[in-house]
């Protein structure tokens, strides 16, 4: 008797348990061949890069102690995929979607494919709460501002019935031919010690997402509310880089945070209206798809942008001379990660203060975050430089020095990626560039020499953004 057999694509789902496509496929095949194709012209930054790696192997693992065998190709998937389905035995090919133009694009020309040659091929949601295209708002368009979005999606998600048990799933256990070793894909140099740091402060893959669920619900998701705003505690859940990679399910966490009993109404709340923040950038990458690009306001292609590159190096180094915006870029090198509340304080910073277009600080970005994301990194960028889908510029100036004093009270923060400034008191660690001598002595930090000046007057460049942006508007 010849084997059922099916094949789940894996892409950005990289796990075993709430994945919709595997579980479905479990039901009508005998045994599941387990793929994935690294595809070079698909975007990916080179931190990213170290982390799918990590989660590669952690995958393979996996699969390996149920007996399978993951299969790892590079190329052109569609290429890649008319050869394997050559093997006449190949009767369903099922894969979890993405909403990228790109991966769109790609992904309806193998459907296609695959259907020409009456293979059973089906897609799934496993990445988001809700499809970008079933949310509408009462005149049938989509949703450009958030509040209501949420609103009206909350509603969806507690009608949705979420299964949470997992499904035994027989696995194929055999190389097939032209299929890679990870390694062989050099996705990290090992030469660059860049990537080593990085390595002490995560640990990727699928139990390691579940276990930063649990940590999170258990020790801090009860101070969510006011912890998530204050760069100097760690009181965010650090899920980004395992949902970006599909190591866990978002409605897996969605139902974990609303049925515990050891989270208050409110902290669940603002928690889940995050994760909800993350399918909204979705919503709007749907259906503005060159938004990665070009600004979704129009007028913004107008913006009398400034060119710097001098200014920018320093932004990226974490040299500018202002504290709060040091310790964000330098926390961003050293971990691959940001406190969101200092991802907003930079990138007002890049765009308002030092006049330079979004786009360069989305590229840093998306080459240097473990948890770079098409659709959340341009959303962010776009929130934050004001020419996004919700627009009010005007109110995106933030003050680093107020922001700093207001969020990160006793300068640990700035201390910790910022050691020149480790004995600076609290008075001037957000502006020690107003220090006297004095206490410049006592800190052993001159201004100038230790730790620069700031880059640019903040005063006056906050002013020249204003008079930017009336030339818009
Ligand atoms: C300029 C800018 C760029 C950004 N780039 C990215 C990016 O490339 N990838 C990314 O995942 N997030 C990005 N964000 C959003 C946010 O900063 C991170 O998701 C968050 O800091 C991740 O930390 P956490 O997991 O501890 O978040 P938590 O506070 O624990 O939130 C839980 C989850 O909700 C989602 N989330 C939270 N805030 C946002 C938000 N504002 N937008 C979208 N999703 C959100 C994330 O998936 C996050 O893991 C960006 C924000 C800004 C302002």
């Amino acid at each position: 008797m010849t084997l059922k057999l099916g094949v789940h694509w894996f892409r950005q789902d990289l796990r075993l348990a709430h994945n919709p496509s595997l579980e479905i496929l479990a039901g009508r095949v005998d045994q599941i061949i387990p793929i994935y194709i690294f595809d070079p012209k698909q975007p990916i930054g080179s931190t990213s890069k170290w982390w799918l790696e990590q989660s590669l192997n952690c995958l393979s693992n996996d699969i390996e102690k149920r007996n399978g065998k993951l299969n790892i190709f590079e190329g052109d998937p569609l290429d890649i995929i008319s050869s394997l389905i050559s093997d006449k035995t190949i009767e369903c090919f099922y894969w979890n979607r993405l909403y990228d133009s790109y991966s769109i694009i790609r992904d309806k020309k193998i459907k296609s494919s695959l259907k020409s040659n009456n293979i059973n091929c089906k897609t799934f949601n496993g990445y988001l709460l809700n499809e970008p295209w079933e949310i509408k708002n009462k005149s049938g368009s989509f949703f450009k501002v958030f509040t209501p979005y949420w609103r009206h999606c909350n509603d969806i998600i507690r009608n949705k019935k979420f299964d949470k048990k997992t499904i035994k799933i027989k696995l194929f256990n055999s190389i097939i031919k032209n299929s890679k070793n990870i390694q062989k894909l050099k996705l990290t140099n090992k030469k660059l010690n860049w990537t080593n740091k990085i390595q002490n402060s995560w640990s990727p893959g699928e139990s390691n997402a579940q276990l930063q669920l649990e940590e999170f619900i258990k020790n801090k998701a009860n101070n969510y509310s006011i912890g998530r705003d204050r760069p100097d505690q760690n009181l965010t859940s650090k899920l980004s880089p395992y949902l970006h990679f599909g190591e866990i399910s978002p409605m897996f966490i969605y139902s974990q945070v609303s049925l515990s009993k050891k989270i208050n109404s409110q902290n669940k709340e603002k928690f889940l209206a995050e994760i909800g923040w993350r399918d909204f950038s979705y919503n709007l990458l749907y259906h503005y798809p060159d938004m990665t690009k070009n600004p979704i306001q129009n007028k913004f292609n107008k913006f009398p942008w400034l060119k710097d590159n001098k200014n920018l190096k320093k932004w990226q180094k974490g040299l500018t001379g202002v504290p709060i915006v040091d310790a964000g870029m330098r926390q961003l090198y050293e971990t691959g990660w940001m406190h969101n509340r200092v991802r907003m304080i930079v990138g007002s910073f890049l765009t308002k203060n030092l006049l330079l277009h979004w786009k360069l600080g989305e590229e840093w970005f998306f080459d240097t975050l473990v948890d770079a994301d098409i659709g959340s990194n341009s959303a962010g960028w776009q929130w934050i430089s004001g020419c996004g889908a919700d627009a009010s510029p005007y109110f995106r100036i933030f003050n680093p020095i107020l922001q700093g004093q207001k969020f990160d009270p006793k300068g640990e923060y700035v201390k910790k990626y910022v050691p020149e400034l480790k004995n600076v008191t609290y008075k001037f660690i957000h502006n020690p560039w107003e220090m006297p001598e004095e206490n410049q002595k006592n800190s052993s930090c001159k201004i100038g020499k230790d730790y620069p000046n700031p880059i640019v007057d903040l005063k006056e460049t906050r002013n020249r953004a204003l008079s930017a942006f009336k030339t818009i508007s």
